[in-house]
């Protein structure tokens, strides 16, 4: 059998694990990354950085790959559809244009007649006289928002009002749900209704960051199969390849509303590497690299703590795990207030 080369852009936690993944699979990796810490350097075969316009690094790239995929949406749509040229590329660029764009990733999500929040688009200072209605809201920006970046609670018209930001850039305003639990799907998609999808898992977040993950998830059984059902229709609709993640709202009278789509390998899912036979991630690099798919099997129920900022100190050189705690450090140079430096799984 030849071996594959896998191509990967960016390079953070999430690539890393990706690379891991690969490596058990006898798959190569390349890393393409725009950070020259990048962490993810320390688990690839070969890392390539560069920004992500910059076409002689990227066609650099091209010619040490057999298939390209990604770690994370904000990656120039002009630049996977140009490798999409050359390196097929998965999941398709047009399904990252979409998602990553928060009204277009909406108004898709409702055209499948699927429950979101309520929403309206911003695109100027003066856009307040319909705000009423979405109120109390959070408003955010359409693009390159993550971990509650560029989110800014508004209670009142007076809020809004004496926001000090740029509307050169278009936000969105979504009606706050008044939350019981957040809890997320985990799907692979394989080809034509050929999928692997993992149970729900529920999530705590503190500061728009998520904190804890943990299955089983504390839910009725039309949750249950509402989740897994909508996350296989919004997979088969994009005719995704690879692992994508639904994040979902449950409201007090235990409502379902889709939240987001994270096109791609998710937090939440860190907890499939220890809990179940096949990871998130191996499972996105056998459908990414056309290899064969494996029923999935749960070993144990699990939950996933993330270690922020300075909580990394107290486990690094740490002895005190015991048999069913796994910690990850993701070897990121510099340690910042929020900032995701690992994880600890805890086998339940
Ligand atoms: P990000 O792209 O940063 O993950 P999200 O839209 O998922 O952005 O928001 C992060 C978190 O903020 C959510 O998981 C949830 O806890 C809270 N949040 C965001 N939007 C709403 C909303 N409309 N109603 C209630 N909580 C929300
Ligand atoms: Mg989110």
């Amino acid at each position: 059998m030849s071996e594959i080369s896998l191509g990967i852009i960016g390079g953070g936690q999430l690539g890393s694990m990706l690379a891991i993944a690969a490596k058990k699979l006898n798959i190569k990796t390349v890393i393409f990354c725009d950070d020259i810490d990048a962490p993810a350097q320390n688990f690839c075969d070969q890392f390539i950085n560069g920004n992500y316009y910059d076409k002689e690094k990227i066609s650099e790239f091209i010619n040490h790959v057999d298939v390209v995929t990604y770690e994370f949406e904000n990656i120039p749509f002009e630049t996977l559809n140009e490798i999409n040229k050359v390196k097929p590329v998965f999941p398709k660029p047009s399904v990252n244009r979409l998602i990553q764009h928060r009204i277009a990733e909406k108004d898709f999500i409702n055209k499948l007649n699927i429950r979101t929040t309520r929403y309206v688009s911003i695109e100027k200072k003066t856009d307040i006289d319909a705000l009423e209605d979405f109120l109390p809201g959070i408003l955010k920006t359409t693009t390159l928002g993550y971990d509650g970046k560029g989110q800014y609670p508004i209670n009142s018209i007076k809020d809004f009002n004496s926001l000090n930001i740029d509307f050169s850039k278009g936000y969105i305003l979504e009606k706050l749900v008044k939350l019981k639990q957040e809890i997320s799907v985990v799907i692979t998609r394989f080809g034509n209704n050929k999928y692997e999808i993992y149970e729900p898992i529920e999530n705590i977040h503190e500061d728009q960051i998520l904190k804890h993950s943990r299955i089983p998830a504390n839910i009725n059984d039309k949750i249950f199969t509402q989740s897994k059902e909508w996350a296989m229709h919004i997979a088969e609709e994009l005719k995704y390849i690879g692992t994508l993640c639904v994040e979902y709202f449950i409201d007090r009278n235990d409502n379902l509303y889709v939240n987001e789509i994270a096109p791609r390998v998710h937090n939440s899912g860190h907890l499939t590497i220890n809990a179940f036979n096949i990871s998130q991630f191996e499972n996105h690099v056998r459908a990414v690299c056309n290899l064969n798919q494996i029923p999935l099997k749960k070993i144990s129920n699990a939950k996933m703590i993330n270690l922020l900022g300075a909580q990394i100190l107290n486990y690094r050189n740490s002895t005190k795990l015991k048999a069913n705690e796994f910690f990850f450090d993701y070897l990121k140079k510099e340690i910042k207030e929020k900032r995701k430096m690992g994880h600890i799984t805890i086998l339940l």
